[in-house]
């Protein structure tokens, strides 16, 4: 089979609203049906009802453009119907305060899924910034609130799990360890992990200052502990889904490290 009939299901996919993604919703799902999808998962950054007031415009929407995300996304799912199969969903960090308003909006917007992507230490508004966090503390807390996030239940995958070594100076002993822990807590909670490939483009533009990601120490110790990997375009521009020769290029590559690919997300239904 050759590489680009695998491409099926591409379950991260931003919009306008974070403000730092381009092109209107409409546009992500042309690039999709042109690349040849068959699945586009929505999943912006999610927004957080901060008791202070609090709001990050330039990483994510506030709580009252969720309704019209949801009902832009299920027009779009309705218009595109035998063509494209769309799923709506959000990107979502493991803050505790606010799991139970998460859990709510899930249930009462009827969400299809959530990814977790766990970019910040409890919460934006203070807390650290983990794919600038240089240090050993910093990626063993990464590691607490990656074991907290997955153990939700929430999450239909684990986006870029290996965020933390973005600015991280080396692959050291604590970086391995970090890394077994999360592929192998994944594992036993059946959490596919994502191999993120915006990680590979902020690389390109000289954004990571450290390790980088997605990065080959970390995915071999997935191929070796046996976890289900799935590719994640993490779309902020439309054209990042034509983007097929990086697609499989990371096809190739997981499959030279033994991890085990899948290509769809179960249990999301027709
Ligand atoms: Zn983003
Ligand atoms: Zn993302």
């Amino acid at each position: 089979m050759k590489s680009a009939e695998k491409r099926i299901g591409n379950y991260h996919t931003h919009t306008m609203r974070c403000g730092h993604a381009a092109g209107s919703d409409e546009d992500y799902v042309l690039a999709a049906i042109e690349a040849g999808w068959k699945v586009l998962g929505f999943s912006d950054h999610a927004p957080w009802p901060y008791r202070s007031g609090y709001t990050n415009l330039g990483v994510r929407m506030t709580t009252d453009m969720l309704k019209e995300y949801c009902a832009s996304v299920r027009a779009l799912q309705e218009k595109y119907k035998g063509r494209i199969r769309i799923y709506l969903g959000l990107e979502c960090e493991y803050f505790p305060a606010y799991m139970d308003w998460l859990r709510e909006q899930k249930e009462k917007l009827g969400l299809d899924f959530l990814i977790f992507g766990n970019h910040f230490e409890d919460s934006d508004e203070d807390g650290i910034y983990y794919g600038a966090a240089p240090l050993k503390e910093h990626a063993l807390s990464y590691c607490k609130n990656a074991l907290l996030g997955m153990e939700t239940g929430l999450f239909s995958y684990f986006a870029h799990p290996d965020l933390f070594l973005m600015n991280y100076p080396v692959f050291d002993e604590t970086a391995k360890q970090v890394s077994e822990t999360i592929c192998r807590r994944a594992l036993e909670l059946h959490i596919p992990l994502e191999y993120n490939l915006q990680g590979q483009r902020l690389e390109e533009r000289g954004k990571a200052k450290g390790v980088g990601y997605p990065k080959r120490d970390f995915w071999e110790i997935a191929g070796k502990v046996g976890n289900e990997v799935i590719i994640g375009m993490d779309a902020h521009s439309p054209d990042a889904l034509i983007d097929s020769e990086r697609y499989n290029r990371a096809m190739e590559e997981l499959r030279r490290l033994g991890v085990k690919q899948i290509f769809e997300l179960p249990g999301l239904g027709e």
